[in-house]
């Protein structure tokens, strides 16, 4: 908590929205309301992992703030994740307030990235507070391997809290990083299983983000393999099904589902980017793959009225780069950026 009174409601200097220097229009706000995790996935983080002061993060009414300024600046689509979002005390507050905006018809979706681990607990809340689309990241159906990838996960927990999305009537899309040696002989059983279940898959490269304990060059599985060797056994059909991300998608005719590729190595997306970032202590970042960022938190708490805030999102806006530069090869072994996955939000 900040000692300005933030309950009440936030005084937006409406400033029309928000278009970055090549033309794009930045309408999709991923929101990491913590950088903490009750899992330690072996692509994401390493296991002993240094987690920012308590003290630095945002308090749950200065987030809801900031997200509203950027639904009054033309943010469409909102997304909550972390580290685990539904880890931090309190979230479901949060998702409760920001629900206003789906009531206003000034949001379209207020959606949540979560490893499942509190869905049990959470998923009729969430879906009460207006949440209708989630996804799950699962990487594994093998408990002793899921143990192996999360270090600190349970597999039964995890279908525990999809039976209960499914209950609480969440559409859930599975995410799956495609891993090297790992689970790259499962990808068709995760797929059967999500499209069993009557979820969408998405498949993601593993980007180089922040030191892991590992080597990313023996994880890194680029999904153009993966797709060649499905269409040796599926039928893959292009549709133009945009959910407001990255993922590329087909139609497997074989199973009626949808299967998305994120490929931000092997193809960038980076030309159709409509998203920025905000960290759990108001950092703005413009781009996933590059460090340039906006301290938000400073104008934030400099004033009751949104004016400096707003004045901050426009100044950073213009410096939304054209895209980032991944490269995982084994002469690159630093990360293309420092900070995990976690910080900054998937
Ligand atoms: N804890 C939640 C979860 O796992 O779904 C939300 C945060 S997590 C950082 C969001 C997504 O990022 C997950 O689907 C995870 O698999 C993915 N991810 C994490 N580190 C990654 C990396 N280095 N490359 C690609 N995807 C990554
Ligand atoms: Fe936690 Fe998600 Fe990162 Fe796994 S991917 S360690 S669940 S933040």
């Amino acid at each position: 908590m900040t000692d300005i009174a933030l309950n009440e409601p936030a005084t937006v200097t409406p400033s029309g929205p928000m278009i970055d220097p090549f033309g794009r229009h930045v309408s999709y706000l991923r929101v990491s309301v913590t950088d903490r995790c009750d899992f330690r996935c072996v692509y994401c983080m390493s296991e002993h992992m240094t987690f920012l002061p308590k003290r630095d993060l945002l308090s749950l009414e200065e987030l809801d703030r900031l997200c509203s300024a950027f639904v009054s600046r033309g943010v469409r689509k909102l997304r909550i994740t972390g580290g685990e979002p539904l880890v931090r005390k309190n979230i479901l507050w949060l998702f409760q307030r920001l629900g206003r905006h789906l009531g206003t018809g000034a949001l379209d979706e207020l959606t949540v990235t979560t490893n499942g681990s509190q869905l049990a607990r959470f998923a009729g809340d969430l879906h009460a507070a207006g949440v209708r689309r989630i996804n799950v990241s699962l990487d594994t159906l093998d408990p002793a391997q899921f143990k192996a990838i999360t270090r600190w996960g349970d597999f039964s927990t995890v279908m525990d809290g999809l039976d209960a999305a499914d209950k609480a009537g969440l559409q859930v899309k599975i995410n799956a990083v495609a891993l090297k040696g790992v689970n790259e002989h499962e990808i068709e059983a995760l797929m059967r299983f999500a499209h069993g279940r009557g979820y969408d898959l998405t498949l993601i490269e593993t980007m180089p983000l922040g030191d892991i304990d590992g080597d990313r060059t023996d994880q890194y599985l680029p999904l153009s393999i993966v797709r060649a060797r499905l269409l040796d056994r599926f039928t893959l059909e292009d549709i133009p099904y945009k959910t407001g991300g990255p993922a590329r998608y087909v139609r497997v005719k074989e199973t009626g589902g949808r299967l998305g590729f994120i490929t931000p190595m092997t193809h960038n997306f980076c030309e159709s980017c409509n998203r920025v970032r905000l960290t759990c202590t108001g950092t703005l970042y413009m781009c996933l793959g590059q460090e340039d960022a906006a301290d938000l938190r400073t104008p934030l708490r400099a004033s009751t009225s949104d004016a400096p805030l707003m004045r901050a999102i426009d100044e950073a806006i213009t410096r939304k780069p054209k895209g980032h530069d991944f490269i995982i090869d084994r002469r690159t072994k630093t990360p293309a950026v420092q900070r995990h996955m976690s910080v900054t939000g998937g």
